[in-house]
């Protein structure tokens, strides 16, 4: 079956940062969330860096893992080449999650990567999966034992990443690959999403809205819920090519058209 991708995305400052921290690409067959880490305007300049080493992939017909591998490096190194010449940007870092299509012969896969403690999930209609794994130091106490996944949320050293491009050594993505199907949906998100919402509140906000209206749900629901951290989302879905025919595309530049998701 052809799958049509549509997508939405939306990023917000929030309620009570002055500066909005987080950067956003959304391009089939690449989908970018990064949440920058550092003192003054330092944190919005490592994001920004890192979407950019993805945008040479954007609407490309094709890419392959060893693209996203590379482009994380690369987002790494312009960060500490950035830094080391500009030192008001010293020690300024970055997460980076996203979401790339990638296709195995005739078949069409998720390729689903973080660095840091960004996110990709697949939404189910009653639950939401998380595919990612945060490097995180509550995620380490939950790995071992010694913390319950849902005080984490709570834990004060919530926010403490242990990977991170700029800041890790050598901060290689995880990656996870599974094949697409119709009807899926995948969402992207930084923690000002995760850390404001349950699950079950996000599922609320995600119900019956296209993935452009689902995406400017979630941040409308984040901001409701306090807005305390810069929040940026981007929601995918993978629809039977019949289905799209009637869906409008909006004029937004956050808003991707449909396309058909098979490389030409
Ligand atoms: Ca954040």
């Amino acid at each position: 079956m052809t799958l049509t991708l549509q997508w939405g995305s939306a990023t917000n400052t929030g309620l009570v940062r002055s500066q909005n921290q987080d950067a956003v690409l959304a391009a089939a067959p690449v989908f970018v969330v990064a949440d920058g880490l550092g003192g003054h305007a330092a944190g919005e300049v490592a994001s920004r860096l890192a979407v950019e080493a993805f945008a040479p992939l954007a609407y490309r017909s094709e890419v392959i893992r060893a693209d996203i591998v590379q482009a994380v490096a690369d987002a790494h190194a312009g960060i500490l080449a950035h830094a080391a010449a500009d030192p008001a940007t010293a020690h300024m870092g970055t997460t980076v999650s996203g979401v790339a299509v990638v296709w195995f012969g005739e078949s069409m896969h998720w390729l689903a990567f973080n660095v840091g403690d960004s996110r990709v999930y697949r939404v189910e209609s009653d639950h939401l999966v998380q595919v990612t794994v945060d490097h995180s130091e509550v995620q380490q106490l939950i790995d071992a034992g010694d913390l319950a996944a849902e005080d984490a949320a709570t834990h004060p050293r919530r926010n403490v990443v242990t990977r991170a491009l700029g800041i890790s050594r050598d901060p290689t993505p995880d990656c996870w690959v599974f094949p697409a199907s119709a009807g899926e949906r995948l969402l992207i998100c930084t923690d000002g999403l995760t850390k404001e919402l349950r699950d079950d509140e996000i599922l609320a906000a995600l119900a019956g809205a296209t993935a452009p209206a689902a995406a400017e749900q979630l941040v409308a629901a984040a901001l409701d819920h306090g807005g305390r951290d810069n929040v940026t989302v981007v929601v995918v879905d993978a629809l039977p090519t019949s289905e799209t025919s009637h869906q409008a595309s909006e004029a937004d530049d956050r808003t991707g058209p449909p396309v058909s998701a098979r490389p030409s």
